[in-house]
């Protein structure tokens, strides 16, 4: 069976960061074709962490608050906490996640500021006040299907302000600098949206804003948009692919996974839930020289043979 793959950000991180972990997270459901981010997967990469369930809670709750948004329901601040709190309650309880209630209450104290912070941003007065004429807001498992892949790149928002669309991205846990590739990750928003009816199909008609949270505060900031830029983000998501497509062939021809690279970063093991059965698991470094040495070995098994047969 041929899979469609998919891609998403935490798709492109996890490849990224662990080709390995990348396979027993998404090859087996590829190949059988369960697909897509919300497809059941064969494990998960990390194991849950409390701050897992507050940031799965934030969104949760910012997806509530814009669909009674749409609908022009107002909140009050005792209904935003409470429905953070349930929010947040569901989350732990799905990752089996326990802590002290001193702890909770911290947690979700800290969620209400950062979503009152959020209506504050500037990047979101337009609709905070009414004056984007046209909006909408997406789940990330809206996906299109774009040149034999489908993104799930969808804008958390999108309004029309000024004679253009402004498609938001909002992270709710950043790092203190975006790299370029992070940067190009962003411009597949508009990728997604010129593929959706309803909106223009020119780079020009889009501006991208990224609204993420940092260090207890919201930073802002526009990207460029530019064809030349477009084909960029276009060209991470091919590399993207065809490193997917090597990994399951590996897959496919060896399930010990031998070639498989390990994670780049021995952080990226401690916090995996594969980290048990990963040759990789208890020393990062000891099993890449080993890793090296048995591939170097294939190599030069590969060279004599062809020299015998020449
Ligand atoms: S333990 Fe490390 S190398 Fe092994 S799958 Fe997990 S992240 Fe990758």
């Amino acid at each position: 069976m041929k899979p469609i793959l998919h891609w998403s950000q935490t798709n492109a991180r996890l490849l990224n960061a662990c080709p390995r972990a990348w396979v027993n997270t998404y090859a087996a459901n590829l190949m059988t074709g369960s697909r897509g981010p919300g497809a059941p997967r064969s494990g998960t990469q990390r194991r849950p962490q409390i701050d897992d369930a507050v940031v799965s809670a934030l969104r949760s709750t910012w997806t509530d608050r814009m669909e009674d948004l749409f609908v022009g329901t107002e909140w009050s601040s005792p209904f935003r906490e409470h429905r953070l709190k349930r929010r947040f309650t569901d989350a732990m309880d799905a990752s089996g996640l326990k802590a002290p209630e001193t702890n909770l209450t911290l947690h979700l104290k800290r969620g209400v500021n950062q979503l009152e912070a959020l209506e504050r941003t500037v990047g979101l007065r337009p609709l905070m006040r009414g004056s984007g004429s046209r909006w909408a807001y997406f789940e990330r498992l809206d996906g299109v299907h774009v040149d034999g892949v489908t993104l799930y790149t969808a804008p958390d928002l999108a309004f029309y302000h000024q004679h253009k669309w402004t498609l938001i991205r909002l992270q709710f846990r950043s790092s203190a600098h975006q790299t370029l590739a992070q940067q190009l990750e962003h411009l597949l928003m508009v990728k997604w949206a010129m593929a959706q009816p309803g909106f223009p199909n020119e780079a020009n008609a889009y501006r991208v804003k990224v609204i993420r949270w940092h260090r207890h505060r919201w930073i802002e900031h526009h990207l460029d948009v530019s064809e030349t830029l477009l084909e960029q983000a276009d060209a991470l998501v091919q590399h993207d692919v065809q490193e997917m497509k090597w990994l399951l062939r590996c897959w496919n021809s060896d399930a010990d996974l031998t070639a498989v690279p390990y994670a780049r970063d021995v952080k990226t093991c401690e916090s995996c839930a594969y980290r048990k059965r990963c040759p990789a698991g208890q020393n990062l470094a000891q099993a890449k020289a080993m890793q090296e040495r048995f591939v170097l070995n294939l190599h030069q098994r590969e060279e004599t043979k062809s020299l015998r047969t020449s």
